[in-house]
């Protein structure tokens, strides 16, 4: 099907997205690992190493520190074509939670934490994880429920809690930590975020948690956190500035899985175009069949209004980055339910075969499923979306605008509507 919208995509970025394209599609797909299998770390080095020489490692990421420098907005497109193969995030390194932690420390982080940090993350050279969820009573859907603490001692922090599904820990070289944190000095009480190295004492990988996706390298763990001692200099950015910078890592965080997971969306939508072509049924094309085409119609409605969404959102969260972290809790709401309705009529055009392991759909389906939950579950945002409208028109109206559903309007003696 038609390739992602590359409107207002400057010249040499259509050239990386070309490139890109071809280097998914022809040493990518090539390499991919039997469904539910895991690709190999050597397997994945030995691609990272293609990719640098092909010009189309880590797209997202400054080009002081290692990147190609492509500016937020035109993110999309590129990866599109990175996620048109489950293992084309992580061996371009534009993979969660890698990309969204980039991107957070290259907004907040001091030249020191950059260059220590940051550096060696968008080289490639090490791993990252974010650690926010907690079991329960602690933080989930409510952030505010944070339950891990970060006491203030002479000469630094001491952080004691546990975290849970905390992606990549076990191949972590450190973890962004939230915690509880009192006021100190000038800085106000509330979550601060802390650089913490993952062999740093007191750091602890606990149980694993086996969840239905395969494509995230070093599982979604509990991380046990017991005492962990750390200097001041492992404050990232400022105390008490958690929430805020949770926000600038999540609304950017939350579109990038949108656009890798619609990349994979349109190899489903295109297996099972080709199936629908070759496959006969009642003496025609499967794709002549009307409900077939139902299904196909409905898919590629799907994939374009995801597309346009997402290219919309990118390009708020650079022009007005608040109006742009509202929409990408509709962007997110509406890609991850879509994404998930194109896997899954994939499934049903290729029949038996589509929920057997001889197409690798099946696993795609088990990919995008938990996105419905993480970075926000589509309940979670549907809330958020529906205060944000209601309080956004009560302003309206308290500015002038009439109340048109108000039960006083129209005027029992007035017949205008
Ligand atoms: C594969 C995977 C990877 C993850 N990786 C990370 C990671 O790297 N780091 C990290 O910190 N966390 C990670 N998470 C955790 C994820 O962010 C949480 O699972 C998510 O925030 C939901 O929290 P919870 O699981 O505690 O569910 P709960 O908070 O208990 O929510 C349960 C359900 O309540 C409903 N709900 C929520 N809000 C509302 C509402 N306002 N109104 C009505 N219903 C509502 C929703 O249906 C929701 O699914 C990951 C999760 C998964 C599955």
């Amino acid at each position: 099907m038609a390739a992602p919208s590359s409107h207002a995509l400057p010249a040499d970025l259509v050239g990386l997205r070309e490139t890109t394209r071809r280097f998914v599609r022809e040493v990518l797909l090539p390499a991919e690992p039997r469904p539910g299998d895991e690709l190999a770390e050597e397997d994945r080095l030995a691609l990272q190493a293609q990719a640098r020489d092909a010009g189309v490692f880590a797209p997202h990421a400054p080009r002081e520190h290692g990147g190609l420098g492509v500016p937020l907005q035109h993110w999309s497109p590129i990866f599109q074509e990175a996620g048109y193969s489950p293992i084309g995030p992580s061996v371009l390194n534009c993979m969660a939670p890698d990309e969204g932690n980039m991107h957070m420390l290259a907004q907040v982080a001091t030249p020191a934490q950059q260059e220590q940090f940051l550096r060696p993350l968008v080289r490639g050279e090490v791993r990252s994880c974010f650690g926010m969820t907690e079991p329960h009573p602690g933080a989930g859907s409510d952030p505010g429920a944070l339950r891990t603490t970060a006491r203030k001692v002479d000469d630094g922090w001491v952080i004691s809690g546990e975290k849970r599904f905390t992606s990549g820990a076990l191949v972590a070289a450190y973890c962004i930590v939230m915690a509880r944190t009192e006021a100190t000095g000038e800085h106000p009480a509330g979550a601060t975020m802390f650089l913490v190295p993952m062999d740093t004492p007191g750091m602890r990988v606990g149980a694993p948690i086996h969840t239905v996706d395969r494509y995230i390298a070093g599982g979604h763990p509990h991380l046990h956190l017991e005492d962990v001692h750390v200097g001041d200099d492992a404050v990232l950015g400022a105390p008490g500035e958690g929430f805020r910078y949770a926000q600038v890592r999540l609304g950017p965080a939350r579109l990038t899985h949108c656009m890798r997971w619609l990349g994979l969306a349109r190899r489903a939508l295109d297996t099972a175009l080709d199936r629908a072509e070759a496959r006969e049924l009642f003496g025609a094309p499967l794709h002549s069949l009307g409900l077939a085409q139902g299904l196909i119609s409905d898919s590629v409605i799907d994939v374009e209004t995801s597309d346009a969404i997402i290219t919309k959102t990118a390009h708020l969260l650079v022009d007005d980055p608040r109006a742009g972290s509202a929409m990408s809790s509709v962007a997110k709401v509406h890609c991850s339910e879509a994404i998930f309705r194109v896997i899954d009529r994939a499934i049903q055009l290729c029949g038996g075969d589509g929920v057997s392991d001889g197409l690798p759909l099946a696993q795609y389906l088990n990919e995008v499923r938990p996105f419905r939950i993480y970075d926000g579950s589509t309940e979670t945002h549907q809330w958020a979306i529906a205060r944000r409208a209601s309080s956004a028109r009560r302003r309206e109206v308290e500015q002038g605008a009439p109340a048109l559903g108000s039960p006083a309007y129209p005027r029992s003696d007035s017949n205008r509507h």
